[in-house]
């Protein structure tokens, strides 16, 4: 039988997601997942994960508690599968209903464990600069639910005797009920005057705080029309939120990136836009398949006979490896043959195998490789090969065979669209709600393809901002009536991260003028 994991993801940002709870996702074999959960978290799971969604609106409508707890008992007493991860936004046993998806899986005799996280008081609290906490300030911290009618005489919570609390109160699901909390905690005695902050979208690149005092908030909440989820925080403490906000300041802050790498590739592109405030949707766009060819299989069981091997990014560097193992060879067939490589990246996952790059172009690009490759004295007739994807630029071997140069190609691997996952599913459906306001393209076929998945019908990217990793990108999104807003400087990820800080550093100076 299986086993369910209770897993908490934090909410808003994907990366305060626990170890453990990075460890159960990459080896989940069903995820059942709602809507509070980050979207960038649907990029952890392996390929073969079936993924059950059980709250976005309009993705497969709304389930019921007693259906998710069924789920849960179905998946828990498969015999096929071995982990199950039921994942949920903050952490599950914070008004999350964990306890009682626990308590029926517990009664069905399914095994369970329950994997805690940052809950949502504790994230927004920090993402807007509010310690919950403080010496001298507040020596005690309540989370409450806003959740049931505060004005029903059985009401579970005694508004009247938080009103005397003199430590910090954090109202979860309170901003329908807010004008009957804050009635009754004035009828209770708090002052007019003490400090408020509601913060909606918490540890999102989309969060905003809204500050004010419990006389006033009502109404602010109102004209700011904030939306669930929202955290609302009631103490003293909430005035420190203008000195110590910190969040807001990201340069990335307050925009929703759209990431469209394959799975396997999009987390350290997800983590370095997180750290710098964005809020990230995953898309893979594409899927990368080893190729078994007989002409590839031959050229690599005669390494020797190349004086050079070509290698133009960190997957072709990964499959050459695969392949070399599967015919039964390893990093010692590269003895007496050079290798180059087209980055920095390519050149780590080279040394990650154990074999150092001899030649790392300054620029990031085909023909300054092969540039750099016939600089290196490369006489007519040397052999060079080019193990790489099927479709590829004709760049690099045109230059080379111009010089006299025998460079043969191989296919390694192929690029595809995936079948339909759900981080794609939900990425497409942000797109077309509008709740993207940048793309960003790392190939000409990360590219093609979501025009693909988009059936060609490019409108829903009218008024995004898209960014190209370099110009054979930035070529095909012209080929595709599109225009790159902004092109890497340098043709690596953390230059496309660059171009875009460059961007909305700029657009955002532009606005403060
Ligand atoms: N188990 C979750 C809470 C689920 S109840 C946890 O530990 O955080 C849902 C409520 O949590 C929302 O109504 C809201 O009050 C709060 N919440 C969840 N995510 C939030 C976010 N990103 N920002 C603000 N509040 C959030």
């Amino acid at each position: 039988m299986a086993k369910v994991y209770l897993v908490g993801t934090g909410p808003g940002d994907p990366t305060l997601l626990t170890l453990r709870g990075r460890n159960l996702l990459a080896r989940a074999d069903v995820l059942v997942f709602d809507r509070l959960v980050p979207q960038a978290l649907l990029v952890a799971v392996p390929d073969t994960c079936q993924c059950i969604s059980v709250g976005k609106k309009g993705y497969a409508g709304h389930v019921t508690q007693d259906e998710i707890n069924a789920i849960l008992v179905e998946q828990g007493r498969r015999a096929d599968v071995r982990t199950v991860v039921r994942l949920k936004g903050g952490d599950p046993f914070v008004f999350g209903r964990g306890g009682e998806e626990a308590a029926v899986l517990a009664r069905a005799g399914v095994s369970f464990e329950v994997v805690p996280a940052v809950t949502a008081a504790t994230a927004a609290a920090a993402y807007a600069g509010i310690p919950v906490t403080e010496r001298g300030i507040a020596s005690q911290l309540t989370l409450v639910t806003g959740n049931e009618d505060p004005l029903k005489d059985d009401a579970a919570v005694s508004w009247e005797m938080l009103a005397r609390d003199p430590g910090t109160l954090c109202l979860y699901m309170s901003v329908r009920r807010l004008p009957q909390i804050a009635e009754r905690l004035l009828a209770g005695g708090m002052s007019e005057r003490m400090p408020v902050a509601v913060v909606e979208r918490a540890a999102c690149g989309r969060q905003r705080v809204v500050c004010g005092v419990l006389g006033g908030i009502v109404e602010q909440v109102e004209r700011e029309r904030v939306q669930a989820p929202a955290l609302v925080i009631i103490g003293r403490v909430v005035k420190r939120a203008g000195e110590l906000s910190w969040f807001e300041d990201l340069p990335l802050f307050g925009h929703t990136v759209m990431v469209t790498r394959a799975k396997a590739q999009a987390p350290a592109f997800v983590s370095a836009l997180t750290r710098r405030g964005a809020e990230v949707v995953c898309c893979p766009v594409l899927e990368m398949h080893q190729v078994a060819d007989a002409v590839c299989d031959e050229a690599l069981m005669h390494l020797g006979s190349y004086d050079w091997v070509v290698l133009t990014s960190a997957r072709a560097v990964g499959f050459f490896f695969e392949r070399l193992f599967s015919l039964g060879m390893d990093a010692r067939a590269l003895a007496s043959v050079r290798v180059a490589t087209i980055g920095t990246a390519t050149a780590a996952a080279l040394r990650a195998g154990g074999v150092s790059s001899d030649l790392v172009p300054p620029s990031y690009h085909s023909r300054a490789l092969a540039e750099a490759l016939l600089d290196t004295g490369l006489s007519a007739g040397a052999r060079v090969l080019c193990p790489r994807a099927r479709i590829a630029s004709d760049v690099l071997p045109s230059v080379l065979r111009a010089a006299g140069v025998r460079c043969d190609v191989v296919t390694l691997y192929e690029t595809v669209v995936p079948a339909c996952n759900a981080a794609m599913e939900t990425g497409i459906a942000a797109l077309k709600e509008g709740d993207v306001d940048a793309v960003t393209f790392t190939s000409p076929s990360s590219v093609r393809n979501l025009v693909e998945l988009l059936d060609g019908d490019t409108s829903a990217l009218t008024g995004v901002d898209l960014f190209s990793i370099g110009p054979v990108t930035t070529q095909e999104l012209q080929c595709n009536g599109l225009v790159a807003s902004a092109e890497a400087e340098v043709h690596t990820v953390p230059g496309l991260v660059e171009a875009l800080e460059r961007y909305y550093g700029e657009a955002g100076q532009a606005h403060v003028v």
